[in-house]
């Protein structure tokens, strides 16, 4: 299977070389070239995850890895979530149901696609024989749960910046307990927006991107969006593969994106439902077709706090048709502020996507109704995620919520919403007790390059 730039200008690639490089050269992201239509659909209901997982993504590596190479590493990545069903599907009302994707080590949906890739990265690196240097940029979830997946992994160092104050105590623990040298958090002066900028003015510097060997783990690199589609087929799967709507609980458009690539193989997805919370630029620019930046406003859900969300360039590339010269005009327009969707390319998203926006009150809300209905206290994403699902349930269509982190995970919103502080897991107790280790740095990008080159282990 071959990879081609959103942008158009940067080189085809394979599984393994778009893997290792994030980013495109052109500044675009990788899709590939056609989606493979998915054979065996009536085939899934009842088997193990990590079968699920192999057969889905086995189509998009091609000659990246053996088959025995990724059954390996699918199997040693998924055999560090808790639960054997791994994504398991729980029932809140008649036909609404919770995708709970939070029983990873790090509590978050982003343990899927990042334990799964810290293993082929492993696997292509010792095979060449390259080191790189992972710099990633994170609201708070992706940068724990690439620092628990790569932590110890050889021929690689990780780097990740994360806007200082703004991510939960829980989250920012995750990041600067584990003692592995190869692993390096930096709290940066600034907003989520500030690193993910940062980290693509690294990407964008050729020199500085080969002296060091910079690969991106963020979520727009395509393997993660791979890992994440399994878990639609599970789901699927468990209910009898009629047609349903996903609601997914969205910021970089990653999580979401991977859905309509499972729809796109013929998974019976018939909506996929955008949820914002007041940071709702995805929200607007469906409604209106402006996609236009406004200004951060910190919520309880950090980790939907974004106004660039940078896979939506994804899903703006196939509206577009795969007119690559049409989405380099769009984000040169982004730089100065926002673009205006054409009319064709909004309708073609407007038949992939609906979206909802709630606003902090009504995620509280939702998180006491959903205890008073069912006992679960829900974390603050997935909350926006069942409150928007809610204003969209049809009978006789199921409707599926993802559940994208544990609610210990942002206990401080969850006690406000129920007066109950949620506990951490058994395999997480002590993250209170380890010493902390963490660099501050300025939302600077020399001041970064220097402390990368000083930092690096090889
Ligand atoms: C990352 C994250 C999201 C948003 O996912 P995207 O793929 O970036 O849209 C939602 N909820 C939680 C808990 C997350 O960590």
């Amino acid at each position: 299977m071959r990879y081609v730039s959103t942008r158009g200008q940067a080189p085809v690639l394979n599984f393994e070389q778009a893997m290792l490089s994030g980013l495109a050269r052109d500044g675009g992201l990788y899709l590939p070239e056609t989606v493979p239509a998915f054979s065996g659909l009536d085939d899934l209901d009842g088997l193990p995850y990590a079968e699920v997982a192999f057969r889905v993504i086995r189509p998009f590596t091609g000659e990246s890895f053996t088959d025995a190479e990724l059954r390996g590493a699918i199997d040693r990545a998924y055999a560090r979530i808790e639960h054997a069903a791994k994504a398991p599907l729980v029932q809140l009302a008649p036909g609404h149901h919770l995708l709970e994707l939070f029983h990873g080590p790090t509590l978050a949906f982003k343990d899927f696609a990042m334990q799964l890739i810290a293993q082929l990265f492993e696997i292509a690196l010792k095979r060449s024989g390259q080191r790189i240097t992972i710099v990633g940029a994170t609201s708070g979830d992706t940068g724990s749960a690439a620092i628990e997946a790569f932590r110890g992994i050889d021929n690689v160092d990780v780097f990740i910046m994360f806007p200082h104050g703004r991510v939960s105590e829980v989250q920012r623990r995750q990041m600067t307990t584990p003692d592995a040298a190869n692993v390096h958090a930096l709290a940066v002066s600034g907003h989520f927006d500030d690193c993910q900028a940062r980290l693509k003015d690294l990407f964008n510097d050729h020199g500085f991107r080969d002296q060091v060997g910079l690969a991106g783990v963020n979520s727009i690199n395509w393997a993660r969006v791979v890992a994440q589609i399994v878990y639609y087929f599970t789901a699927a799967a468990s209910l009898g593969m009629r047609e349903m709507d996903f609601c997914v609980p969205t910021g970089n458009f990653g999580d979401i994106f991977a859905g309509s690539i499972a729809r796109a193989m013929g998974a019976p997805i018939r909506r996929l439902i955008v949820a914002t919370n007041q940071n709702d630029i995805l929200h607007r620019a469906l409604g209106s077709g402006e996609y236009r930046i406004g200004t951060v406003e910190p919520s309880i859900s950090p980790s939907m706090d974004i106004q660039v969300s940078s896979n939506f360039e994804r899903a703006l590339y196939w509206a577009y048709g795969g007119d690559a010269a049409a989405i380099t005009q769009l984000m040169d327009e982004l730089k100065q502020g926002g673009f205006t969707i054409s009319q064709g390319a909004l309708q073609a998203l407007r038949e992939q996507y609906v979206s909802g926006r709630v606003a902090e009150a009504e995620t509280l809300a939702m998180i006491r109704t959903i205890r008073e209905e069912t006992g679960e206290a829900l974390c603050p994403h997935s909350a926006v995620g069942v409150a928007v699902a809610r204003q969209h349930l049809e009978p006789g269509v199921p409707m599926v919520t993802l559940a994208t982190a544990h609610p210990a995970k942002f206990p401080d919103a969850v006690e406000q919403a129920i007066g109950i502080r949620p506990g951490l897991p058994p395999h997480m107790a002590g993250l209170f007790d380890l010493p902390e280790r963490v660099t501050r740095v300025e939302n600077d990008i020399a001041a970064l390059k220097s402390l990368i080159l000083e930092r690096r282990t090889h």
